[in-house]
């Protein structure tokens, strides 16, 4: 009867937190990317900043997006379903890593769970995703918006949606 998970999403690794400085450069240019574009996002009702950057696996370009609030409140995007509808709409279906930063103070901002399933759609494999707090303040300050001490949450999409529902009929 275990044939019937063995297809089952499983991380390839486990979460951890690292320092931003011990970082891939590819990847600290994921999360400033996921910076930057969480500076566009519309948030007039929660006022809660999130951006997102996924990095295409063929050719390595990144797409970022920020969360798109509505006044009826039920057609919001968030960042990361921004950022891959973007990339899908030009041709990048497949991901090598992805990033997503907010900030609460005391904890990791982690995908929400339709998000969670939104990413998986696009994961035969594990996509390893980087979590990481933004410190507005920092723009103002002229410092660099992510440092060499901050914590990075290095985690991934099966970690964060384990046996996930998923199709394999393609
Ligand atoms: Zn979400």
């Amino acid at each position: 009867m275990t044939h019937l998970t063995k297809n089952f999403a499983r991380p390839e690794k486990n979460e951890e937190v690292v320092t931003f400085g011990s970082l891939d450069p590819s990847v600290q240019e994921l999360l400033t990317a996921a910076f930057q574009v969480r500076q566009r996002a519309y948030v007039p009702y929660s006022g809660f900043k999130v951006g997102a950057a996924f990095r295409a696996k063929d050719g390595g370009q990144i797409f970022s997006g920020c969360n798109v609030e509505n006044a009826a409140f039920t057609p919001c995007s968030c960042a990361e379903r921004t950022a891959v509808t973007k990339a899908v709409s030009e041709g990048a279906t497949e991901f090598s890593a992805g990033a997503v930063l907010a900030y609460e103070p005391d904890v990791f901002t982690t995908p929400c769970g339709v998000c969670r399933q939104f990413i998986r759609e696009f994961a035969n494999e594990d996509i390893p995703i980087y979590v990481a707090q933004a410190f507005d303040a920092r723009i103002s300050e002229k410092k660099d918006v992510l440092q060499s001490e901050d914590p990075v949450l290095c985690t991934s999409i099966f970690n964060l949606l384990p046996s996930s529902f998923h199709t394999y009929r393609k």
